[in-house]
């Protein structure tokens, strides 16, 4: 039987565990970090040095910092699923397999080097 000249198989496993704790990480960051949609309140020890506005943009980038989180964890969904169907570490545009190398640096990505732009 001839050998397949492709890359060793991938340790499904250990990316399914890597996968769950990035999930869990961001998800306790998320947790952590939830607050109200209330407008920010201003605090009262630094009334006069920090202006509204700076206490609202303040509120703005926790949110938008919120929203990469809750982003970042629909692609770990992404990536958990095609885990699970087979599809994981091959690029969803060319069906190359995807280094292990650019896995290590991002589990999450659907693509190889050359169509991940
Ligand atoms: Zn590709």
């Amino acid at each position: 039987m001839a050998n397949k000249k492709s890359a060793p198989e991938l340790n499904k496993e250990q990316w399914k565990a890597r996968l769950v704790a990035m999930r869990e990480d961001l998800s306790q960051l998320i947790a952590l970090h939830h607050e109200p949609h209330a407008a920010p309140e201003l605090d009262q020890t630094t009334v006069g040095r920090v202006s509204r506005a700076d206490a609202i943009q303040e509120h703005e980038m926790a949110s938008a910092t919120q929203r990469r989180r809750q982003q970042e964890i629909a692609k770990i969904d992404a990536a958990l699923s095609r885990l699970e169907e087979g599809e994981f570490g091959f690029c969803v545009t060319c069906g190359a397999r995807i280094s292990d190398g650019r896995l290590e640096l991002d589990p999450t990505t659907p693509f190889c080097v050359k169509h991940a732009k």
